[in-house]
C-alpha cells in the first residue's frame, strides 16, 4: 500500500502548489484567491523509490458558519485526513501565525494524527525568521519550505514518511 499524505492548512498558504510539486501535475488548481480548490485532489507522487498518494484539500476552517462555502471545504478536509496516513500542515511563513492555524493545530493533535508542520514561502527569508512563530502551535519540529521554488521538499516528505 502506498502512503496516503494529506495537505491540510488554511486558504492560501500554497497547499496546491506543494500537490503540484509533489505530484509533477497542474491537477490542483492555484489560485491568488483563497479557497478555489473546494474538492479534494488526489495525485501520485515519488520520494526516491517511493510511491505515495498525495491529497489537496481546499482549506480549513474549522468554525466555518453554516451554508458557507467553508463549512464544505471544512468537511472534505476531514475526510482527507481521516485517509491519509500522514498530515502535511502548512502554514504562511509570510503571513505569520493565525487564529486559524491554531484551530487547524488543536485539531490535529485532538486526533493524534502523525503530522508535519512546514513553513511556506520561506525562500529568501532568514533562517529563524521563517519558523520561529510557528512553535506556538506545539506541533514541535517547523519546517522551511518554498512550494513554489522547491526548497526543501524533498527532505519535508521524507520526514513525513518517517512518520508513517
Ligand atoms: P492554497 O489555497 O493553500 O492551495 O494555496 P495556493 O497553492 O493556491 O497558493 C496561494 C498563493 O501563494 C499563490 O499566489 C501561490 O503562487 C503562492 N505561493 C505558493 N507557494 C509559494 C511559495 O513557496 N513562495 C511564495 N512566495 N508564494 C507561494
Ligand atoms: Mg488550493
Amino acid at each position: 500500500m502506498k502512503p496516503v499524505i494529506a495537505l491540510v492548512g488554511r486558504p492560501n498558504v500554497g497547499k496546491s502548489t506543494l500537490f503540484n510539486r509533489l505530484t509533477g501535475t497542474r491537477d490542483a488548481i492555484v489560485a491568488d484567491f483563497a479557497g478555489l480548490t473546494r474538492d479534494r485532489h488526489y495525485g501520485n507522487g515519488r520520494v526516491g523509490k517511493r510511491e505515495v498518494i498525495v491529497i489537496d484539500t481546499g482549506g480549513f476552517e474549522p468554525d466555518a458558519g453554516e451554508g458557507s462555502i467553508y463549512r464544505e471545504m471544512a468537511k472534505q478536509t476531514r475526510q482527507a485526513v481521516a485517509e491519509s496516513d500522514v498530515v502535511i500542515f502548512v502554514v504562511d511563513a509570510r503571513a505569520g501565525l493565525s487564529a486559524q492555524d491554531h484551530d487547524i493545530a488543536n485539531y490535529l493533535r485532538r486526533l493524534g494524527k502523525p503530522c508535519v508542520l512546514v513553513a511556506n514561502k520561506a525562500e529568501g527569508m532568514t533562517s529563524g525568521a521563517q519558523t520561529v512563530e510557528f512553535f506556538e502551535l506545539g506541533l514541535g519540529e517547523v519546517l522551511p519550505v518554498s512550494a513554489a521554488h522547491g526548497q526543501g521538499v524533498r527532505s519535508m516528505l521524507e520526514i513525513a514518511l518517517e512518520r508513517v
